[in-house]
């Protein structure tokens, strides 16, 4: 058995799984009405580990980074607008990196999706500036959660 092979993405939020859909989609407890956008499937695992969230994710697969080359066409952008309009969540918490590409990606949501009627809000920092969302300790983490803010 080869672990590799029953690893998967999740086909709603783009998680890393072995069940689609993932754990977190499946589970109808969870918030539906909250979706947290992160830049990798880490993000999620390690906002899962503070237990300060019970909503929904949705993994970009990246940031915005024009000096990379990297657009919003080359993330899972549009999935997102999909998901928003498909499953009308109340708000959409960005959790990207508190860096210049998190940043640019934060308020590019932030004006894409605004204007559909959704509530999109930052974490609150808290975490390390430049430092990287899952190297945070759960506390912290937890508490930029918690003190999240409209953008
Ligand atoms: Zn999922």
């Amino acid at each position: 058995m080869h672990l590799k092979e029953r690893v998967r993405l999740c086909s709603r939020c783009f998680s890393i799984t072995e069940d689609d859909p993932c754990a977190v989609c499946a589970d109808v407890r969870r918030n539906g009405s909250l979706i947290c956008v992160v830049a990798e499937a880490k993000d999620v695992f390690a906002i899962e580990r503070t237990s300060a969230y019970d909503g929904r994710y949705h993994v970009l697969g990246g940031l915005i980074s024009p000096m990379d080359g990297i657009g919003p066409s080359q993330l899972r952008v549009r999935e997102l607008v999909d998901r928003v309009a498909a499953e009308a969540p109340d708000e959409i918490v960005v959790a990207t990196n508190p860096n210049a590409e998190g940043e640019a990606t934060a308020l590019y949501l932030s004006r894409l999706l605004v204007p559909s009627g959704v509530r999109v809000t930052r974490l609150a920092y808290g975490l390390p500036i430049g430092g990287d969302l899952d190297y945070a300790d759960e506390t912290t983490l937890a508490r930029a959660i918690e003190g999240r803010r409209a953008l």
